[in-house]
């Protein structure tokens, strides 16, 4: 029936050398020229509120593409806004309540700026001290991801805030900074929201990855994000993000706590396109990345097409255990 895309940031290059999250950001231009060639092609550009009334009643004959960015990320506003609003594309904006709050933890981004200004770095893994250089580009690219590995491997996360927390401290990177210089406020966020263009959707409170916290837990960092939404910006929130978003971070736990709360959709990292059977699994949808590092058309048209996620999900049409 189409596709959900999911992008993070839109901005200009930088020209360091290390950028482990790039994979993460896309050029402006490189989204303008997405959703040119979507206009040319016969798909409907639709908000998620449509692509749920096209699962649940009469589905429509062309296919459609929902664009949906994740985190609220001031370049949101800054470029991906003004192009897809001169081009009159709805988009969805999932928000972490805690970034705008400016208590957000952008952890990733920290493990990223402790190894991009340090030759070395210690930390105690499974409580021994270790050591890593890290003074080359390309050792700095190895130690980032041997790290990265191993917090995403880490059974809670707790573990791997705490374990973030100590590396931040020790090498006085601030955390809490990233949120005032990355993220939207609520002021920012509350004029994309003025658009009847933009959908808010929630994103948790705190960005945790939610089947690595108690049932309990998770089922309140998806409530409290959209009651502060709704507190906030005036509107609850029918549509929800899954932080990280894969199966280490959601799953059937997560997708049934989404549906008796009442979202309308909730949407994973999964790779995959969204087809009729979904409508059982309305909070269990897939998309697709715009990825950084393949900034071309014909990677889009490619996914777009299917068979590189059909092959990925062996062939299934919903992957949602
Ligand atoms: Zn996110």
């Amino acid at each position: 029936m189409g596709v959900i895309l999911t992008l993070h940031h839109v901005r200009p290059p930088r020209l360091d050398r290390f950028q482990p999250n790039r994979l993460l950001e896309i050029r402006p231009s490189f989204l303008d020229d997405v959703v040119r060639w979507l206009r040319r092609s016969c798909i409907d550009l639709v908000s998620l509120d449509e692509m749920h009334r096209r699962l649940t009643g009469q589905s429509a004959a062309r296919r459609f593409v929902c664009i949906t960015i994740d985190d609220g990320y001031r370049d949101t506003l800054q470029w991906a806004y003004p192009i897809l609003r001169q081009h009159r594309v709805p988009f969805a904006v999932y928000v972490p309540t805690s970034f705008p709050d400016r208590l957000g933890e952008l952890w990733w981004l920290a493990l990223e700026a402790v190894v991009a200004r340090n030759d070395r770095v210690r930390l105690l893994i499974e409580g021994r001290e270790q050591a890593f250089q890290c003074a080359g580009v390309a050792e700095k690219r190895h130690v980032f991801e041997q790290l990265y590995g191993w917090l995403r491997s880490l059974g809670t996360e707790e573990q791997l805030r705490s374990a973030v927390r100590d590396l931040a401290t020790r090498y006085r990177v601030d955390l809490a900074a990233f949120c005032e210089e990355l993220c939207m406020s609520w002021g920012e966020l509350a004029s994309l929201a003025a658009n009847p263009l933009v959908t808010i959707g929630a994103h948790t409170v705190n960005h945790v990855m939610l089947a690595k916290v108690p049932e309990k837990a998770a089922r309140s960092e998806m409530e409290m994000s959209r009651l502060v939404i709704e507190a906030s910006l005036g509107r609850r929130p029918d549509h929800l993000s899954y932080p990280v978003g894969d199966p280490t971070s959601a799953g059937p736990r997560e997708f049934r706590i989404a549906s008796e709360l009442g979202f309308l959709t909730a949407v994973t990292t999964r790779p995959g396109m969204i087809f009729p059977e979904h409508r059982d699994h309305l909070t269990a949808l897939p998309r697709i990345s715009l990825n950084g590092e393949h900034q071309q058309l014909r990677y889009v048209r490619v996914l777009l097409a299917g068979a590189a996620t059909a092959m990925w999900n062996g062939f299934r049409r919903v992957n949602a255990a």
